[in-house]
C-alpha cells in the first residue's frame, strides 16, 4: 500500500507538533522517522493510526482519504515500546485476540496465529505468558499480533527502547526480515540514527516538526 501524508499538521496548544508535513511512503518499503525527542514523530504516527486527528491536512491510503477514519477501520497494525501485551492471556491468546474480536472461528485464528507465529520465530512459546518472555520475544508476539489481521501499514514506535543493547539488534534485523517477507509498507519510529540507518529503505528525518531530509540511509549518512 502506499500512503501519502499531504501538507499534514497537528497543532497543541502553543505548540505545532508536525508542521506541514508532506510524504510518500512507498508500497512494501521500511521508512525510519528519525529525529530528537519532541520533533514530532509520535504525533505523526498517532495521526497515521488514528489515534489523533490532524489539525490540517490529509492522510490518503492508496486513492482513499482516511484522515478522518476510525482507527478500527484503518486496516493497520500498531506495535508500541512497551509491549502492550495482555498480561493475563498466553502467547496464542494474544495472537489471536484481534480475529477473535472480529468473529472469526476459533480454529481458523489458531491456524492464522500458528503461521504468524512461526513467521517471527515464537512457534514453541505459545503456551507461555508475556511474563515469561524476553523483552525481544514479546516484542515478536506484539508483531505477529499485530500482522495477524493482514493490515497494510504497520506502525512501530520506539519498538527497541525497552531492550539491552545486543536483543536491539537481534531483533530489528528480525523486523527487517519480516517486514521484507511479509512485504508491508512500515513505518519505524527512532530517536536512534545508527538504528534508523541500519533497518531503513528510506528515512524521514524531522526536526521542530519540519521534514528536514527524506532519503535513502545513503545519502543520509553522507549529509546529515
Ligand atoms: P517521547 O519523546 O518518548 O515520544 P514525549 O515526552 O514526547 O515522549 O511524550 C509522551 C506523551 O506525553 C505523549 O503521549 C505526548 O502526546 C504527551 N505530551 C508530550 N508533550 C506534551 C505536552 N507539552 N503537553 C501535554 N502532553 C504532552
Ligand atoms: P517525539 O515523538 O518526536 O518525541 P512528539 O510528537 O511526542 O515528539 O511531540 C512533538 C511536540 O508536540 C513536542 O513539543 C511535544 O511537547 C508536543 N506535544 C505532544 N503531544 C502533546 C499534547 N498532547 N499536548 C501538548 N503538546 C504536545
Amino acid at each position: 500500500m502506499n500512503v501519502y501524508l499531504q501538507q499534514l499538521t497537528k497543532k497543541f496548544a502553543n505548540v505545532t507538533a508536525v508542521n506541514k508535513l508532506t510524504l510518500h511512503l512507498e508500497d512494501k518499503k521500511l521508512i525510519g522517522l528519525l529525529g530528537p525527542s519532541g520533533c514530532g514523530k509520535s504525533t505523526t504516527l498517532f495521526m497515521l493510526a488514528g489515534l489523533l486527528e490532524p489539525t490540517e491536512g490529509k492522510i490518503l491510503f492508496d486513492e482513499k482519504d482516511v484522515t478522518k477514519v476510525e482507527t478500527e477501520k484503518r486496516g493497520i497494525g500498531l506495535v508500541f515500546q512497551n509491549y502492550a501485551l495482555y498480561p493475563h492471556m498466553t502467547v496464542m491468546e494474544n495472537i489471536t485476540f484481534p480475529l477473535i474480536n472480529l468473529k472469526v472461528k476459533k480454529e481458523e485464528a489458531k491456524k492464522r496465529a500458528m503461521e504468524m507465529a512461526e513467521l517471527v520465530q515464537i512457534g514453541d512459546l505459545l503456551k507461555r505468558r508475556p511474563k515469561e518472555l524476553s523483552g525481544g520475544q514479546q516484542q515478536r508476539v506484539a508483531i505477529a499480533r499485530a500482522l495477524v489481521k493482514q493490515p497494510g501499514l504497520l506502525l512501530l514506535d520506539e519498538p527497541l527502547s525497552n531492550l539491552d543493547a545486543r536483543l536491539r539488534i537481534e531483533t530489528r534485523e528480525e523486523i527487517r526480515r519480516i517486514q521484507k517477507e511479509v512485504g508491508i509498507t512500515t513505518v519505524f519510529v527512532t530517536h536512534d540514527q545508527e538504528e534508523a540507518l541500519s533497518i531503513s529503505d528510506k528515512i524521514a528525518v524531522l526536526d521542530k516538526g519540519v521534514l528536514l531530509q527524506y532519503d535513502t540511509p545513503q545519502e543520509v549518512y553522507k549529509n546529515p
